[in-house]
């Protein structure tokens, strides 16, 4: 067990001279500060090579973001709304209904119900034994010691190496008068149980445009206010112009190349003031969603005590997930660059092992991430997702590449389920046709970006996916007329032996 302080008399700071307390050898061969996607993932990864683990979890509740306040509760109110979407769309499919009625405490009800089972399976495994768990907020002391302050309990951490895990949080971004005339961010948004009659969202990327969508559904006149031309960082202009598309189709108002100049009351209403081009707008809402990014959450750990060096507010970590200090290393929102949960996971992973490695003075190649089947999904309706290299980033890296996209309003089975927008793209290499990324926007693309997630990761090509049999009549098979497109376009004998008697 680390080891405990003796209490801080009545009035006494705290903080005390922890040289006295501190082990000749450290107690822990990994530490692992967070107990969220990445920290659970890191500690389970080190415990199961044997090493002797801590976790140091310092939220009020445990359990992190994705299960506490992102990914599952956020997925659960959309859930809703898109299901009363489709109700709504009934008579298109000759059905009869009541008219619908969005039942907010209800759909809170559900959300809870289902929260509190995920987070308390996450509780169970963070106090599975397999590690110890210590709780508390964790702030270095000198490379090898933590102190774990809880409340006004501290006790000391000691280990040969830490993995810092600590997540990210939202930042408080200086826009005059948004703070003192109040805005919800996604936390709030989670919780309501209210749906305002205007609504405004700040920001443009992920949680905002499914959050946005979540209420334009639920009842609210909507709109965006994003800074850069275009919605959804990371994906190609062709699917986010389709996105904008379906947007404007359900009259979510989207306003792109906005600059926020001052939010103040307005009556009951919130007014904001923002430049388009060089023109000077305004609107009034009844409630505004602060939505424009997450930071690293990094303060209070007082990493100078360890060695270790920032740069732009964020963990600096190598492709080992190593810091600048060789024997601590980084994993998820911490470190970045994508905040999604299964990449998370993959370099708490990749990090434990790392860490474990360096503790032990194997002399095994360090492990390395590899973001080459980057995914990237947006649940809205239709959703997106992204796998490896869109269309922008190849043209950027020089690369030969040539693809193709089929629209799923062209497509039987998407036809026969009423799906208007979207399509799939392909993104090949020129002269083997190997897959190097794909884009799907429409219908269960989170779902369908999985086969071109299968093929690219045994790099598989073009002419591959498209001989594969496909179910008939199913969405999976518009994957296979974009990759015929481009196959065509490749000299046979290029084709491997292999899928060459396939064709
Ligand atoms: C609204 C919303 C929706 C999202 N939807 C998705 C989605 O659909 N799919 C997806 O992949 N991602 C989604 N994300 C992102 C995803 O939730 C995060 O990328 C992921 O949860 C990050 O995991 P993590 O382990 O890095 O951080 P966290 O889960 O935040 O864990 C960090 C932990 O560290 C603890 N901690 C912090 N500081 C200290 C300290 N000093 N000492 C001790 N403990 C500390 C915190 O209490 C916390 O439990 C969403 C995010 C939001 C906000």
């Amino acid at each position: 067990m680390p080891t405990p302080l003796p209490r801080p008399a009545a009035g006494e700071s705290i903080t005390r001279d922890w040289a006295s307390f501190k082990p000749a050898k450290p107690e822990f061969e990994v530490a692992v500060i967070g107990g969220g996607s990445a920290g659970y993932a890191a500690a389970r990864t080190a415990a199961a090579l044997g090493a002797k683990t801590v976790v140091i979890e310092g939220g009020e509740q445990m359990a992190g973001l994705c299960i506490l306040r992102g990914c599952m509760p956020s997925k659960t109110l959309l859930e809703s709304a898109h299901r009363w979407h489709e109700i709504n769309r009934a008579r298109e499919f000759c059905l009869v209904v009541k008219p619908v009625k969005v039942d907010m405490k209800c759909i809170q009800q559900r959300k809870r119900h289902l929260i509190d089972g995920f987070a308390a399976y996450r509780r169970k495994q963070l106090k599975g034994g397999k590690f110890a768990l210590v709780r508390g907020k964790a702030s270095f002391l000198d490379p090898n010691t933590v102190a774990v302050t809880s409340g006004r309990k501290q006790e000391l951490v000691t280990a040969s190496s830490f993995i810092i895990a600590t997540g990210s949080v939202i930042p408080r971004v200086a826009i005059p008068g948004l703070w003192e005339t109040g805005c919800w961010t996604s936390d709030e948004a989670l919780e309501t149980k209210e749906i305002p009659k205007r609504l405004a969202v700040l920001g443009g990327g992920i949680v905002a445009v499914e959050l946005g969508q979540f209420f334009a559904r639920a009842g609210s006149k909507t709109t965006i206010l994003q800074r850069s031309e275009r919605l959804v960082r990371g994906y190609d202009p062709d699917v986010t112009t389709e996105l904008e598309r379906a947007f404007k189709a359900e009259k979510i108002d989207v306003r792109t190349g906005v600059r926020i100049l001052e939010v103040s009351r307005k009556g009951k209403g919130k007014r904001i003031i923002y430049e388009r081009g060089r023109k000077r707008e305004d609107i009034v809402v009844d409630e505004i969603l602060y939505a424009m990014g997450r930071v690293p959450a990094l303060e209070g750990l007082t990493l100078g005590h360890a060695g270790i060096e920032l740069k732009n507010g964020r963990l600096r970590v190598n492709e080992e997930m190593a810091s600048s200090a060789p024997h601590i290393f980084g994993a998820g929102d911490s470190v970045g660059p994508y905040e999604v949960v299964h990449i998370a996971i993959q370099q708490g992973e990749t990090a434990a092992r790392n860490a474990v490695n360096f503790v032990r003075g194997a002399h095994q190649v360090p492990e390395k991430m590899d973001y080459r089947l980057k995914t990237l999904v947006t649940f809205t309706d239709p959703e997106i997702a992204l796998v490896g290299l869109t269309e922008s980033e190849a043209k950027e890296q020089g690369l030969d590449v040539l693809t193709a996209s089929y629209p799923f309003n062209d497509h039987g089975k998407a036809m026969i389920g009423g799906h208007e927008f979207g399509f799939v793209k392909i993104i090949a290499e020129k002269t083997r046709g190997e897959i190097l990324g794909a884009e799907i926007i429409g219908p269960h693309a989170s779902d369908l970006i999985h086969e071109l997630i299968a093929v690219m990761r045994y790099r598989g090509t073009v002419r591959e996916l498209a001989t594969m049999p496909h179910y008939h009549p199913t969405l999976a098979e518009i994957v296979t007329y974009p990759a015929e497109e481009i196959a065509d376009q490749i000299a046979p004998e290029c084709v491997p032996e292999h899928v060459l008697k396939h064709i």
